[in-house]
């Protein structure tokens, strides 16, 4: 984490390094906090940077934000200019991932989310590859169940709710495999510790809908509109059955700091023939060429930073 690289923290742009909260904030002590995960891709032939769909980003911040009571002075318009402003402070010309959080800045005990007062920041980092098998991943499922909406909201991007994931990917690594696949309280498969998933089964696409407890990721919306729009698969939002994915041809995970991980094998099962699919493949290339403004149809998409 580059220090030196500029945040904004307290309504100021400033230093990542002088970015501090104290050790009695609301959000630090409860996980009351949520937030996005962004990223911005640089371009080389046009030798600029581009920011993926800030604007949906940030109306799901918004929304996380409204289901933990909070209100900031903000809506998607002006924090999609703040985040420009935020990269202009520094010279960018690489692939960078943009961490923007909403949380309850009193300090001082008392669990509630009501009449406490909500700060808005942002940090940005180089980008690392977040999943290092991504093209032929070892999955397997998680012991751990799927946070339910009636306990903390999936759909919300609570940081509290993120002890769950990171008790499934922690033991998901430490058993070996890259990644695990969760199942809710219903024991439907919902999704990975910070990834969604896809399967293709007899040639169609499926995809848990948002009501079994997933994130409403901003990756799994693109890609459902790229597989329909380019690849012309249908696709079928509906519940997934635990041993589908043992049988189904392909599978994959889709997130922002993920983009789209191959699933190759679940608890030692080959999915398919045991390597990465056609429709996986070629999902991958089109989707990093459409996160890097290279593809004419979906540059709404992309937010050019100037
Ligand atoms: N599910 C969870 C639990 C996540 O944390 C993420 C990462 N934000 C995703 C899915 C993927 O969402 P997105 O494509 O918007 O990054």
């Amino acid at each position: 984490m580059d220090l030196t690289k500029h945040a904004f923290f307290e309504g100021k742009i400033i230093p990542l390094s002088e970015a501090k909260i104290n050790i009695a904030t609301h959000g630090f002590l409860y996980g009351t906090a949520v937030f996005g995960g962004m990223r911005a891709y640089w371009n080389e032939e046009k030798k600029r940077l581009f920011v993926f769909r800030p604007f949906d980003h940030f109306r799901r911040l918004l929304n996380s934000g409204k289901m933990m009571a909070m209100d900031i002075p903000y809506d998607e318009e002006s924090l999609t200019q703040l985040t420009l402003d935020i990269l202009r402070a520094d010279d960018w010309k690489e692939d960078i991932y943009l961490r923007p959080t909403i949380y309850k800045a009193d300090l001082g005990i008392g669990v509630k989310l009501h009449e406490l007062k909500d700060e808005y920041c942002m940090f940005v980092m180089k980008y690392e590859k977040y999943v290092k098998n991504d093209t032929n991943a070892h999955a397997t499922f998680s012991s751990w169940r799927r946070i339910d909406d009636n306990a903390i909201p999936a759909r919300g991007k609570v940081a509290g709710a993120y002890a769950n994931s990171a008790l499934i990917k922690t033991d998901a690594n430490r058993a070996g495999f890259d990644e695990a696949l969760v199942l809710d309280q219903n024991g439907h498969v919902s999704e990975g510790s910070a990834m969604n998933i896809f399967m293709v089964r007899d040639g169609v696409l499926v995809t848990p809908p948002v009501t079994d407890n997933i994130l409403e990721g901003i990756t799994r919306r693109s890609i459902i509109e790229l597989a329909r729009n380019e690849l012309g698969i249908q696709v079928v939002e509906r519940s997934i059955d635990r041993t589908e994915v043992f049988i189904a041809e392909e599978m994959f995970m889709t997130g922002t700091a993920a983009q789209v991980v191959a699933v190759t094998r679940i608890d030692h099962r080959p999915v398919g023939a045991g390597l990465m699919g056609p429709v996986t493949t070629k999902l991958r290339s089109l989707f990093d060429d459409v996160v890097r403004a290279k593809h004419p149809k979906y540059q709404n998409w992309n937010l050019e930073v100037r």
